[in-house]
């Protein structure tokens, strides 16, 4: 039988995870698991009740009762926040400020913990979020921690928003995706930081097949 493979992808927002992330799944035959759709989704929910995301015991006493979990749908990762899937409402920046606030309560992040260790436990999983390599994976056979520059992270997005065509300011993003950054790094718990063994692959002027390739290459040299 072959072995279960776990991967890590850690970095920050807009450098390219889950894009790389999805086709290196796909390539290796993994599972791909999207673990910042699962805060989103707490997030979403928790915006939906229109509680204030400042006040961490109410915030954390409404995790603690969620059902988050994920299914699959011919291949693409959905969450089910209480049974509902919330996947079509999480892409928001309004869902992305809020999800990066709710994720740094310790209730909201252990209320996710195990369904994200269990994932990886039953099959290959290439897992992508912050705290993967650091926290959520230690043992993963594979650790990369992936970014790029503020500034083309925000050119990313923006270029994103603009094929969708929706209007965009790039220097607001670029000031929202350094403020993210700014959150995600400065928690007291599991802070967005590289994993000693993790392997660094800056993506800011690296097309998204070589970064793929260069992935499905370092987890095909870990496979046995
Ligand atoms: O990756 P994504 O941008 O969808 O994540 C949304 C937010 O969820 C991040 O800004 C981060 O605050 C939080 N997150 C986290 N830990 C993870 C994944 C995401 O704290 N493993």
């Amino acid at each position: 039988m072959k072995k279960i493979m776990n991967v890590a992808i850690d970095g920050p927002a807009g450098a390219g995870k889950s894009t790389i992330a999805r086709r290196a799944a796909k390539e290796l035959g993994y599972i791909y698991v999207d673990t910042g759709a699962m805060y989103r989704g707490m997030a979403y929910h928790i915006l939906k009740k229109g509680i204030d995301l400042k006040d961490e015991a109410a915030v954390s006493a409404e995790a603690e009762k969620l059902s988050v979990s994920i299914s699959y749908e011919k291949g693409e990762q959905a969450v089910l926040v209480n049974g509902e899937n919330v996947t079509p409402f999480i892409r928001t920046p309004e869902v992305s400020a809020a999800a990066s606030t709710v994720s740094a309560y310790s209730k909201v992040r252990a209320a996710l913990l195990n369904l994200q260790k269990d994932l990886a436990k039953k099959q290959s999983v290439l897992m992508d979020g912050r705290d993967i390599g650091t926290v959520v994976l230690p043992q993963a056979d594979v650790k990369i921690f992936l970014t790029a520059s503020a500034e083309i992270r925000g050119k990313r997005r923006y270029d994103e928003l603009i094929a969708k065509g929706q209007t965009a300011d790039l220097d607001q993003i670029i000031e929202d995706v350094k403020k993210r950054d700014e959150q995600d790094m400065n928690r007291t718990i599991a802070p967005l930081r590289q994993a000693e063994d993790a392997i660094l692959v800056d993506s800011s002027h690296m097309s998204i097949e070589e970064v793929t390739d260069r992935i499905v290459s370092l987890v095909k040299m870990k496979e046995v």
